[in-house]
């Protein structure tokens, strides 16, 4: 699907809506060149989630974990940025292994770089800058693969069909 973002606000808009059909286990390659708005999309995600949790982006890191909720609903949230690995192994080192054990959801800035050490199942949004249209534009392509997001494919359809646009451009 190919949806499109005229500001940071509506970037965070798009991420919330989808981390309605996110649950814990999902994957979610963020991709696309510095700047185009990985980091700023985890930042609606996250609070949609259910985090209070103030989220910065985790080059530095690499791997930053957030709370949501309490209680049964609880959910853990991990932020990775795969920007400065120098090796896939890095990755490993840092725990990535455990943040795939089904309890957290876990979103990957750069992830299309480490495709080799991801689940089979994973949401990857691909975030273009718009030179065309105006300097806040992006286009967010969002695809899928692997039998869990086969299942929710049409619910995934169905939470961002408000955001593909029609008309010009
Ligand atoms: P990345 O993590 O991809 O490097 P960031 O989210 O950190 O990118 O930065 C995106 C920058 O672009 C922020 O300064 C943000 O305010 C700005 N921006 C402008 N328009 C948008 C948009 N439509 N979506 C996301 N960010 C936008
Ligand atoms: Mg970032």
């Amino acid at each position: 699907m190919r949806l499109r973002s005229a500001s940071s606000a509506d970037t965070r808009a798009i991420a919330a809506a989808l981390a309605g059909v996110l649950a814990p286990g999902d994957v979610v390659v963020l991709a696309g060149d510095l700047g185009a708005g990985k980091t700023t999309f985890v930042q609606g995600a996250a609070p949609a989630l259910g985090s209070d949790d103030v989220v910065t982006s985790p080059t530095f890191a690499i791997v930053q974990e957030y709370a949501a909720g309490e209680g049964p609903g609880a959910t853990r949230i991990a932020h990775v940025d795969a920007y400065r690995l120098q090796r896939v192994q890095e990755l490993h080192d840092i725990g990535f292994d455990e943040l795939l054990d089904g309890s957290t959801i876990v979103f990957v800035e750069w992830g299309d770089r480490v495709a080799s050490v991801l689940p089979d199942d994973v949401l990857t949004v691909t975030f273009a800058i718009d030179f065309d249209a105006a300097p806040d534009a992006r286009l967010l392509t969002v695809a899928w693969s692997g039998d869990t997001w086969r299942k929710r494919a049409n619910a995934l359809e169905r939470t961002l069909a408000p955001f593909t646009g029609t008309g010009d451009a």
